[in-house]
């Protein structure tokens, strides 16, 4: 039996049909846990997502109020813009406010959207104003697990992973950041402080069994992702993986869904190691990837130096990349930055799935490519992921004879027009076909 309570044959069928696959690959992927799909019981109106091996790489937008800038209406603004730009599931990080109400909120303003969220920001904060301090009963940090349960939520990230003997050596290591995991770090302080193991190491079985009754997916947090790409691939970052993966299996032999997170700052040569590392160690579960972000001294530019990180990593396999922004490590990000950090992940999964997915992947650059060779500019507009500001762009130094304001009369398409006659009946269906084949020179 499907570990997924309210997803039906007909759920099923329609996603292999987006996905171009076979229905029994969906179910056999589903049930050996490297395909899952987030919908909580309390939510019938999720559109529902597949995440996982063979599939499109997803991509995640974060959004949320922070303990400095508290504007709901903007939150709620960036939830559309990642609706309407096509992001595939939305995170609250909500950590300033009225938490739960901003939740609530944010969940209906991220419709139809599969919507996630970090519990540990919302225990810790909280758990400090109820009981003054560091003395928060561990139980507490799942009875907010189970608030949100409650309210809806379909995948949240859970910092299992960090046992109090890892906390301590990465407080104690030669890292240049021992933890950048903002939950991360909050565990770590609780752990540390009351001398006690991970809350969510204490309560796990009863932590499963909840996700179980409400079917959501249990996101492994990466408390220890390397923050530099000089701290990556250490032991701090493998044992919290290996961690990870050994919950990630426990929690499937018991039909949960699960997924795992991971960095973080790592060089390129270091990617796809990582991910083939992941996926042989947890025996194939979605890979939900930060980034990676391949060069530390990209600020105010991060959303880039995440890209080509999660290029890499889609194409070597990845499930999920959760975006960037160009305000990472710099501020709360404001709307136009949301929507360039989503468009950036979204061209990064794309050109991750071109490799992984092949000819699966490639009509819309085919299409893109034909319209582009014809002077097809409504179609090329039709197919970008942002028209508005492609058609701005296009008419930024007012117009051009069928070619555009790059080489004016001199376009390529232009000179060449008369000894390409006939080119116009190119059909998608034949130039698969010639790709299939291998024939990729196009030679007659
Ligand atoms: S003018 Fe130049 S850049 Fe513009 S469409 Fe023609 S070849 Fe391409």
């Amino acid at each position: 039996m499907l570990p997924i309570k309210n997803v039906d044959e007909s759920v099923l069928k329609d996603l292999a049909i987006e996905e171009k696959i076979d229905i029994e690959f969906l179910k056999r992927g589903v049930l050996s846990g490297r395909i899952v799909i987030p919908i909580n019981v309390k939510r019938d109106y999720v559109k529902p997502v597949a995440i996982g091996e063979g599939l499109r790489t997803k991509v995640n937008v974060n959004i949320g109020t922070s303990g400095s800038v508290t504007d709901i209406d903007m939150e709620i603004k960036k939830a559309r813009v990642a609706v309407v730009y096509g992001s595939d599931t939305i995170m609250d990080l909500s950590t300033g406010g009225n938490i739960d109400e901003i939740r609530r909120i944010l969940i209906e303003a991220s419709k139809p959207l599969p919507f996630g969220t970090v519990p540990i920001y919302q225990a810790w904060i909280e758990g400090v104003r109820k009981y003054g301090g560091m003395g928060i009963p561990s139980d507490w940090f799942i009875s907010i697990v189970e608030r949100h349960l409650r309210d809806g939520v379909d995948f949240m990230t859970i910092h299992a992973g960090i046992s109090r003997e890892l906390a301590r050596k990465a407080i104690k290591s030669t890292r240049i950041m021992p933890i950048v995991s903002r939950g991360g770090s909050m565990v770590t302080v609780w752990m540390l402080e009351n001398n006690e193991e991970n809350p969510y190491l204490q309560h796990w079985d009863y932590l499963i069994e909840l996700f179980k009754e409400y079917n959501s997916i249990i996101s492994l947090g990466d408390a220890l992702r390397p923050g530099t790409v000089a701290d990556a691939h250490d032991f701090l970052q493998i044992e919290e993986l290996v961690n990870n993966a050994r919950l990630a299996r426990d929690a499937v032999s018991k039909g949960v869904q699960v997924m795992i997170e991971g960095p973080g700052h790592m060089t390129m040569d270091k990617i796809v190691a990582d991910v083939k590392l992941m996926k042989s160690l947890s025996g194939g579960i979605p890979y939900y990837v930060l980034g990676p972000l391949v060069t530390d001294i990209a600020v105010g530019y991060d959303h880039i130096a995440a890209a080509i990180g999660a290029a890499i990593a889609a194409a070597a396999g990845a499930d999920i990349i959760c975006y960037l922004t160009p305000s990472e490590h710099l501020s709360l990000p404001n709307i136009e930055q949301v929507k360039e950090g989503l468009i950036a992940a979204k061209i990064a999964a794309h050109a991750g799935d071109l490799i992984k997915l092949g000819e699966r992947a490639i009509k819309k650059d085919i299409d893109m490519s034909i319209a582009r060779a014809r002077l097809n500019w409504n179609t090329q507009i039709d197919l970008s992921f942002d028209r508005e500001r492609v058609r701005n762009i296009k008419n930024q130094f007012g117009d051009a004879i069928r070619g555009c304001t790059m080489c004016g009369q001199y376009c390529v398409f232009l000179l060449l027009e008369k000894y390409i006659e006939g080119r116009d009946n190119m059909k998608w269906n034949e130039i698969l076909a010639r790709i299939t084949r291998g024939q990729h020179y196009g030679y007659i």
